[in-house]
């Protein structure tokens, strides 16, 4: 560090020597992220709020009302407004929270939770973290959570179990109502992690895609989180945690002596308002008819993007249900294909389970990205 500061022209022309080196989801080169470009309220909205804190909400009653009024907006989103949670930094503070909330609800000696093959790994840090067993029920044959496999898990020391409405690397919707009648009748709590569905499958819904149940309406449901961040278009770090009762962030409230709260049920103590600043806005402002539109140009781009890849000679692990293509082909290995394509310029992922390439479809991706994308994979199967 320099005893003598540096002038702020300099530092900006420092900063955007970084910057140059970071890709950008404008380019459209990133096809394996759930996060976007934040939408520009969105923005306006975060750096209005940088210095609000949820942590110590008394001192920001302006910003704590907004985030009341955001979490009853996502609960109506989710067929339930009377519901309790928190604007938090993501998906995974979610995950960790809901699995929280469940083993205190029970508080007994060695909790065990049963999560589908496809979860997201945010539920081995909070079984690492919170000292849970963590079981992995198989899929069927579609990549959903297989009832059966789920059924045999269950214990006596079950203290939840989970199911993904939108799964991170194949965009599955596990059975969530077939499960929420095993919860009911076993009395086991439910956590749906929706956080890349979850703002998404509503709106699609209501445009008349066929998609099952996913979220409250269900009544075995406990739980679900939603990534503000991901579909929601709002800036990083924005996730979202809901509650169907009250008791369920009582089970996990901590005395702090000095805030202006006399209890706290998040994880994190210091805790930005400008993510929730941002999520209102949006919501106001998009409103129903502006994520709808979100939601299904995504869709109408995944379709397109389906089908040239099956022309290109390429197979589908399974056909798109939310806006995630998987893919890989029978004679080049996976990870070649990723190697070829990174050669080309373009920032892939790859799914796990089973291998694949997988392209998150989202708002960023433009058709005419999806054009050069394929004739790019045309040219590494030797077509073009
Ligand atoms: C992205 C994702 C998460 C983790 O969210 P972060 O915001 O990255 O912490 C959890 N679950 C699912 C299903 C996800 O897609």
């Amino acid at each position: 560090m320099e005893d003598k500061g540096i002038p702020k022209e300099q530092i900006y022309q420092m900063l955007r020597k970084y910057k140059e080196k970071d890709l950008t989801h404008r380019s459209g080169r990133i096809l394996g992220s759930m996060c976007t470009c934040p939408h520009p309220v969105g923005i306006r909205a975060y750096s209005m709020f940088l210095e609000s804190n949820l942590g110590d909400p008394g001192l920001f009653p302006g910003t704590k009302a907004m985030e009341d009024e955001v979490i009853t907006m996502l609960g109506g989103l989710l067929g339930k407004n009377n519901v309790h949670g928190h604007i938090i930094t993501g998906g995974t503070e979610a995950n960790l929270m809901a699995m929280r909330a469940a083993r205190n609800m029970r508080r007994i000696k060695d909790p065990e939770i049963i999560v589908p093959r496809s979860a997201h790994f945010s539920f081995k840090k909070a079984a690492d973290m919170l000292c849970l067993d963590l079981k992995m029920a198989e899929l069927d044959e579609n990549y959903r959570m297989d009832l059966s496999s789920v059924e045999k898990l269950i214990s006596d020391n079950t203290v939840a179990i989970v199911g993904v409405a939108g799964t991170t690397e194949l965009g599955k919707i596990d059975p969530i109502e077939d499960i929420s009648k095993i919860c009911m009748e076993k009395d086991i709590y439910l956590h749906v992690d929706a956080a890349f569905g979850g703002y998404s499958i509503p709106f699609l819904k209501e445009a008349g895609y066929d998609l099952p149940e996913f979220d409250f309406t269900l009544p075995g449901v406990s739980s679900i989180t939603i990534d503000p961040h991901k579909m929601g278009l709002a800036p990083i770090p924005t996730g979202g945690i809901l509650f169907r009762e009250r008791k369920y962030l009582e089970a996990m409230a901590i005395e702090t002596p000095y805030l202006t709260e006399d209890l706290q049920s998040t994880i994190v103590g210091t805790r930005t308002g400008a993510a929730t600043a941002a999520t209102w806005a949006l919501l106001k402002h998009l409103g129903k008819e502006g994520y709808r539109e979100v939601a299904t140009s995504c869709m109408e781009i995944t379709y397109k993007l389906a089908e040239g890849v099956k022309e290109a000679g390429f197979e589908l692990v399974t056909e798109p249900e939310l806006n995630i293509v998987p893919f890989y082909s029978p004679d080049i290995p996976v990870k070649e294909i990723a190697r070829r394509l990174e050669a080309k310029g373009w920032a892939v992922s790859l799914a796990s389970y089973p291998q694949a390439i997988r392209v998150i479809v989202m708002p960023h991706l433009k058709e005419e990205h999806i054009d050069s994308f394929l004739e790019d994979l045309r040219t590494i199967k030797g077509i073009n």
